[in-house]
């Protein structure tokens, strides 16, 4: 099955390919690079589904899509759906983190739970639509380790864990992990439905 990934993140398509090893993966540089992918809504779910349709009526190709982001408790579910956003419109992941330890500077570590949510959807002929949820629950320290992860993983130590996302090899992380957890889920719904 033919399918294109409808992000420029190259990191998402190294992992999404690893997720989902049936598929013919393509992304959407490689079918329609111009398209713009907007993320313009409140809620996850909206903005993968959105970017699905975008890719699918473009193209005519089945298209999937993820959005994902970090909620920390202390700092009320933020940064949220604006995780990529959160230091400015086009922030890079150390401004971000930046932002993100500063805020955090003055709570104690116990305080700084947050978590990774992931939801992937598919959007494809015959008005198919599907989606699925994962999320990660974790903490968040303020020195970053690892160089292995992107966005916030030298900053987040899964639950149940000593390294952070940003050590963990990427095939250990992705039995656990908000992507890999929504992955999945979506890959046994497209065996229901497509
Ligand atoms: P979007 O899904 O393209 O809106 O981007 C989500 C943003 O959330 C990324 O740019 C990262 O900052 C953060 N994020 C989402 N998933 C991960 C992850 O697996 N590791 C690290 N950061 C992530």
């Amino acid at each position: 099955m033919r399918v294109v990934f409808a992000s420029r993140n190259r990191h998402k398509v190294v992992q999404v390919a690893e997720l989902l090893p049936d598929v013919d993966l393509l992304t959407v540089d490689d079918v329609a690079p111009d398209l713009e992918l907007e993320e313009p809504f409140d809620t996850f779910e909206e903005n993968a589904l959105v970017k699905a349709r975008t890719v699918f009526l473009a193209t005519g190709i089945p298209a999937i899509a993820d959005d994902s982001g970090i909620e920390v408790d202390a700092l009320d579910g933020e940064p949220g759906v604006r995780s990529a956003r959160y230091a400015g419109e086009a922030a890079t992941d150390i401004e971000n983190n930046r932002k993100l330890v500063e805020k955090l500077r003055h709570v104690p570590e116990e305080k700084r739970t947050c978590r990774y949510r992931c939801v992937a959807a598919y959007v494809g002929p015959l008005g198919v639509e599907l989606t699925a949820a994962g999320s990660c629950e974790g903490r968040i320290i303020l020195e970053g380790r690892g160089t292995l992860g992107f966005g916030y993983d030298p900053h987040v130590i899964p639950e149940g864990e000593t390294r952070t996302m940003g050590e963990i090899p990427l095939e250990e992380k992705l039995a656990f992990s908000h992507r890999g957890r929504a992955f999945r889920k979506l890959a046994l719904l497209l065996k229901d439905h497509v």
